[in-house]
């Protein structure tokens, strides 16, 4: 079913999505907020069982009369696929962004063999230095540098393929990458380690324990100098399988870090069974961090029960000579941010920390 909306009435009219003239378009039923109003409580029942129903709307407002059937669809349609399963949103309008977003979505979805292949995907390397300020490792983070487009942050293509799937082509590639320069540096800069990340998605394609431990078997380094980056979302479906493979990660001689914790779900509870080694902590909470705010007496608790729990702290996010002097103070043990260095290419990243 389509909904659009009568310009001159401003009402609501469902069209069935199987017609295919303008003139059958019906009478307007429903305005919108009653609309989003009914697929909140929809039930059904067959006479025994009462069935609740999570009804999505794809919604397009028919400014042009004149416009054919199929196109109000697609257009409604392609609303729908912005709903997320969060069961917070029910329906989505279409609008004119939303048409230029998803053509970039498909536009960059078939450029990325040719990117990975010529290499225009690469990692960039952000410094991770310990209480000293002394560089022990670096994140690998993506970037995508088009001959057309010029330089691309991931904030401009990971969540399009995060959506699609084609995100595990990318983690793939990264995580080759990183085995690739860990195998340069060995023999010259053993101590340091490079950390990936791992997609939620890639959980669901593939054995990504059996994926990565080949890789260091074909680039021949000790699997301590690539930690593998997961976020607490990765947890929220299956999570006792989640834990066998983040355990079966460290048996085989990884270490397991927590991205991004405090961002989303943290359950602290969920913490204490976590085969987790190190707790990357979010940069959210440096944002009040200077002058003893709340947010510091928060972060001054994570790092305690890190602490008790064996697990090391990470803090990304510092800015401020202020925030690294503070969090060292509060036990963090590594730290991560534009104080010590942004994301670089492996050539700077190497003049930087080699120096
Ligand atoms: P993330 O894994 O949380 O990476 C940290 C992000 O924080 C990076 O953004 C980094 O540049 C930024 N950052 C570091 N220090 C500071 C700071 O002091 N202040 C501020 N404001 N920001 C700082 P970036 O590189 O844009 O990456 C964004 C996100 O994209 C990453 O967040 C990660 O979730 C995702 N991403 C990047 N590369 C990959 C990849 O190869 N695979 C996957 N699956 N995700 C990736
Ligand atoms: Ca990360
Ligand atoms: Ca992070």
């Amino acid at each position: 079913m389509i909904w659009t909306r009568n310009a001159s009435t401003a009402d609501w009219a469902a069209i069935p999505s199987a017609c295919s003239s303008r003139s059958l378009i019906p009478k307007p039923l429903f305005d919108a907020d009653s609309i989003a109003a009914e697929l909140v409580n929809f039930t059904v029942t067959d006479g025994v069982f009462t069935h609740h129903l999570l009804i999505h709307l794809g919604v397009y407002e028919v400014k042009d009369p004149t416009i054919d059937v199929s196109v109000m669809f697609d257009r409604a349609h392609m609303a729908l696929t912005t709903i997320k399963d969060d069961y917070k949103t029910h329906i989505a309008y279409y609008d004119s962004n939303l048409r230029e977003k998803i053509l970039w979505g498909q536009k960059i979805t078939t450029m990325l063999d040719d990117a990975l292949r010529e290499m225009q995907i690469r990692p960039y390397l952000q410094p991770i230095t310990d209480a000293t300020g002394k560089v022990v490792g670096a994140e690998a983070l993506a970037r995508w540098i088009h001959p057309e487009h010029g330089f691309l942050s991931p904030g401009v293509f990971i969540p399009v393929f995060e959506k699609n799937g084609m995100i595990v082509e990318v983690d793939r590639h990264m995580w080759r990458c990183a085995c690739k320069i860990l195998a340069d540096w060995k023999g010259v800069h053993d101590d340091l380690f490079i950390s990936v990340n791992i997609s939620p998605k890639d959980f669901y394609f593939f054995d990504v324990v059996a994926e990565i431990k080949a890789l260091v078997q074909e680039y021949q380094i000790d699997p301590i100098k690539l930690r593998i980056e997961i976020t607490e979302t990765v947890m929220m479906n299956d999570a006792e399988d989640r834990m066998a493979i983040l355990d079966e990660f460290r048996r085989s001689g990884f270490i397991v870090e927590m991205d991004d914790f405090g961002s989303g779900y943290s359950s602290l509870n969920l913490l204490k069974d976590m085969p987790v080694d190190v707790l990357k902590v979010d940069m959210k909470f440096l944002s009040g961090s200077e002058g003893g705010s709340k947010s510091n007496t928060i972060l001054r608790s994570i790092m305690q029960l890190a602490e008790d729990l064996g697990i090391a702290s990470l803090t990304e996010g510092v800015e401020t000579e202020q925030q690294f002097r503070d969090l060292s103070a509060m036990g963090c043990r590594l730290f991560q941010g534009y104080y010590f260095a942004k994301p670089m290419p492996l050539e700077e990243f190497e003049q930087f920390a080699f120096k």
